[in-house]
């Protein structure tokens, strides 16, 4: 029922529009009633989010020690720790300490509500909710944490990348690329000039706390590199040798 295997996190993403509403983003799902984590992961992986579920803080921790996802929907009572004390707990570490959060619960008293914004998480959901309200407060949230990450469209060199139609072109040409492929070239864009290492590349493009081989960067590098000459746009990705790669 939980699945918190890693391959789910890289497998490939299906080409979908609503991608580009998310950016494509790591949410930790945080419930322990199994029928309710699995609705909420349906529908946020329709919507485009990678998913991860948690059913126990215990467990979210873990999760959340391996790779810091871009946020999370906690619900307050779980069995053992609550979500409130876990929130806490995250808020008091630096690593955590901006880590979007969207509490769950069916206490709807206003003392809750002000104790569970005051534990430091972004916004509160009462059940039973609608999905839609779910997804619009997700985005919401997200908008206002990561505002460079989401919609703003990118060009460099004729080159342009828009994250909210999820469209690579140069001069009314389309680029067709992967998810990870579409993730490197968006990170690179946003910082041209800087040289980044593939350990760093790792951790900024497929996220932190995150074991696979470095040697993986250059495969999504080179698949990167041929799906941009299509558009004689492969030069725009330097190999920095020695060190690691650049978008001059
Ligand atoms: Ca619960």
């Amino acid at each position: 029922m939980f699945d918190t295997t890693r391959s789910r996190r890289w497998s490939p993403w299906s080409s979908n529009q609503h991608l580009a509403q998310t950016g494509m983003s790591r949410v930790l799902i945080v419930e322990d009633e199994p029928a309710i984590a699995e609705l909420i992961a349906m529908n946020l992986r329709h919507a485009g989010f990678d998913i991860t579920l948690a059913a126990s803080a215990e467990q979210a921790q873990s999760e959340v020690d391996r790779i810091l996802p871009d946020l999370v929907i906690l619900d307050w009572m779980l069995p053992g720790q609550s979500g409130l004390s876990l929130a806490k707990q995250w808020r008091a570490h630096s690593r955590t300490r901006e880590l979007p959060i969207i509490m769950l619960t069916a206490r709807a008293a206003e003392t809750d509500k002000i104790s569970g914004l005051d534990g430091g998480v972004d916004d509160y959901l009462t059940k039973p909710f609608s999905t839609q309200e779910l997804l619009a407060r997700i985005r919401a949230v997200l908008r206002r944490k990561r505002p460079e990450s989401l919609d703003a469209a990118v060009e460099v060199d004729g080159l342009r990348i828009d994250p909210s139609t999820r469209r690579v072109t140069y001069g009314g040409q389309d680029v067709t690329l992967s998810p990870t492929e579409f993730r490197l070239l968006h990170f690179l864009m946003v910082h041209p000039e800087r040289v980044y290492t593939r350990a760093q590349l790792l951790d900024c493009v497929w996220g932190d706390h995150v074991f696979i081989e470095e040697r993986t960067v250059d495969v999504h590098v080179k698949r990167l590199r041929e799906a941009l000459s299509k558009v004689s746009c492969a030069g725009l990705v330097e190999t920095v040798r020695g060190v690691g790669y650049r978008l001059i």
